[in-house]
């Protein structure tokens, strides 16, 4: 059966579950694996609530293996968790070009909107924008993960390299210290940046933007991804 098809026949579960899902997925496309210590971080819920919730999760067949065993989700918990990042997605690029919203503002924005969103309607988002394949942040939307492939984490670049930032990952796009410090700086995706000092020793990196200079920490730095010009 093909995804969509898969799609049509789904109860879509609650939103709580679509949040999960979602951040399941994040973490499986780019760590590999799903970490419930993670899941409790990144949801701000505590490890007890995530524990209870993943019980839930795998007698309704969403994920497989909770418990000491390793998390996955299974093809339905897939296809769920792949719906509601579109729609998730979506909505945030409909908040910036309709409603001219700051796009470091857009994610809390489509948190509250996402779960209403109907297939049907779906449809008629990803038309009107023209069929989007990365978030206004830069992350891929399920199927296009080849395109963020080449781009480099700024804690793997070195002095004197000019690119172009182009993505800023959900771990960080949902943490309101980085975002504030990211507007305020002016770093979105597509800004020309040249790097200005990479020290290993010291978890920092200097770099230059709109003629200004920025020191970023690692921890943030290495969740922020760029391109280099003809590359
Ligand atoms: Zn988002
Ligand atoms: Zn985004």
């Amino acid at each position: 059966m093909s995804e969509n098809n898969l799609e049509n026949t789904l109860t879509r579960p609650s939103d709580t579950i679509e949040d999960y899902l979602m951040n399941m997925h994040v973490m499986e496309r780019d760590l590999g694996e799903i970490v419930a210590a993670r899941l409790a971080e990144l949801m701000d819920v505590s490890p007890a609530t995530v524990a209870m919730t993943l019980k839930r999760m795998e007698r309704d067949d969403w994920i497989t293996g909770k418990g000491r065993k390793k998390i996955h989700l299974t093809d339905i918990g897939r296809t769920a968790a792949y719906s509601v990042i579109r729609r998730h997605m979506l909505t945030e690029w409909l908040l910036v070009s309709i409603f001219k919203i700051p796009i470091f503002e857009t994610h809390d924005e489509a948190h509250g909107i996402q779960h209403g969103i109907s297939p049907n309607l779906e449809e008629k988002m990803r038309e009107i924008l023209n069929d989007p394949k990365v978030c206004p942040h830069g992350n891929p939307l399920p199927g296009y993960e080849h395109v963020t492939e080449d781009w480099i984490p700024l804690t793997d670049l070195s002095p004197g390299d000019s690119v172009i930032l182009r993505r800023i990952h959900e771990f960080i796009e949902d943490n309101p210290e980085v975002i504030e410090f990211l507007q305020e700086y002016q770093l979105f995706p597509g800004k020309k940046i040249e790097i200005k000092e990479n020290l290993s020793f010291n978890q920092t990196i200097k770099i230059a933007i709109d003629g200004q200079e920025v020191t970023l920490g690692y921890p943030p730095a290495q969740y922020m991804f760029a391109e280099r010009p003809n590359s």
